[in-house]
């Protein structure tokens, strides 16, 4: 693939690094996750950060620490990762699937009301492609019903809602390091706590339950273990690498944001095409990520969706799409009586859109060639089913 959709920028310093983390022989609890943890603490603003083996298992601790569990219920986007749902069953609890807001893709927060009830115990805002949930409705519908909050920021790196970094406005926010992401580490991720006890709690549920106070008895093999936990660590190899990644990312971003950019304004002539986008704003109040780029043919019957993404192909350029279903209509999901029309606007999300690629690897000149084949392919017969 010419073009490939994504692919993670990694150079020789995070070899470099990797060969030093082998060469010490310190492979877990040492200086690159406390170093990695502390930078990105610092680049969110966030009191804390605790590296994670991946954003599941962030997710899935958030749940353990605040108590959630069997017989309560979760409001989530309908238009997200399945990892977002299993967090919530993974302990138990029960997801609520909340339909899409046509412009940006995120959850439609004129929603929620109508799908409370007396079970309802958290909110968990999946920042959709890395633009931004309204955190000021969310935080007021939250309070009024008495309700925790989690971020699921996977694709939400460098986003930010009226100045401040997505991931700390709730309990808990959770990233990705997965190798397509803003960044990677191979495998990882990183949980930003509120507050000190939190992150006490994540500490100690990523290591077995090990009692966080007694970091020197625990060096030396002694230690006690007061509850359930898992082994959701990072080792030293994931957080160098992650640690270099973190430094680039500001370029990373200015990459997106350009390719974002020429997107939209190749896409003024695409529009009368009947292709549209969604939106991913960039002002006061709403910081866009730019993860991809997603190509709406809903007003363009005639293509379909597998073949349009087969011409592409043919000619280097790489795509997916976010996500393939709306994850209530996921086989795991879907109850019987569950139907497309119950989530209209994440259907026509995951069945008649594209993404396209954005990253850093993608130059201004290959937006401008990705759209001159939809160009092309927009005016041809054979788009069909
Ligand atoms: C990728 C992704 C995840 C899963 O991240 P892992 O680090 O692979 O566990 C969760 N939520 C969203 C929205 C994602 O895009």
């Amino acid at each position: 693939m010419k073009i490939p959709f994504g692919r993670p920028l990694i150079g020789s310093d995070e070899a470099d690094a990797v060969k030093l983390v082998l060469e010490s022989g310190q492979l877990v609890h040492g200086k690159y996750i406390r170093d990695f943890e502390e930078d990105f603490a610092e680049f969110t603003g966030a009191p804390e950060a605790i590296g994670v083996s991946s954003c599941t298992a962030g997710l899935h601790m958030a749940w353990l620490a605040l108590g959630i569990g069997p017989g309560d219920e979760v409001l989530v986007s309908s238009q997200t990762h399945v990892a977002s749902a299993h967090s919530i069953s993974l302990v138990g609890a029960k997801p609520v699937f909340v339909d899409s807001e046509q412009t940006t893709g995120n959850l439609d927060l004129k929603l929620l009301e109508g799908l409370v009830s007396e079970r309802t115990k958290a909110i968990l805002v999946v920042h959709y492609l890395g633009t931004p949930v309204n955190m000021d409705i969310v935080g007021d519908f939250a309070n009024s019903h008495g309700l925790r909050v989690v971020e699921d920021c996977a694709l939400a790196l460098g986003a930010k809602y009226d100045e401040q970094h997505v991931g700390t406005f709730g309990d808990f926010g959770a990233f990705s390091f997965y190798p397509v992401k803003h960044i990677t580490s191979g495998e990882g991720g990183m949980v930003l706590a509120s507050n000190p006890e939190h992150a006490r709690k994540i500490r100690a549920l990523r290591a077995f339950g090990y009692q966080a106070k007694d970091d020197d008895s625990r060096a030396k093999g002694l230690y006690d273990v007061d509850q359930l936990g898992m082994n959701y660590r990072m080792s030293e190899i994931h957080a160098a690498i992650g640690g270099i990644q973190l430094s680039k990312l500001p370029e990373f971003l200015k990459a997106r944001e350009a390719n974002y950019d020429r997107y939209a304004s190749n896409f003024r002539t695409l529009e009368g095409l009947g292709w549209s986008f969604l939106d991913q704003p960039r002002d006061g109040t709403f910081q866009s990520s730019h993860y991809a780029f997603v190509a709406s043919f809903s007003l363009l019957p005639s293509i379909s969706q597998g073949v349009l993404r087969d011409r592409l192909s043919e000619r280097g350029i790489g795509t997916s799409v976010y996500y393939p279903h709306p994850v209530p209509l996921l086989a795991y999901y879907r109850e019987p009586q569950t139907k497309v029309e119950n989530y209209p606007v994440a259907s026509a999300i995951s069945y008649k859109s594209i993404a396209l690629p954005l990253g850093p690897h993608v130059t201004e000149g290959d937006v401008d060639f990705i759209c001159g084949a939809l160009r092309d392919l927009s005016n041809t017969a054979d788009m069909g089913k």
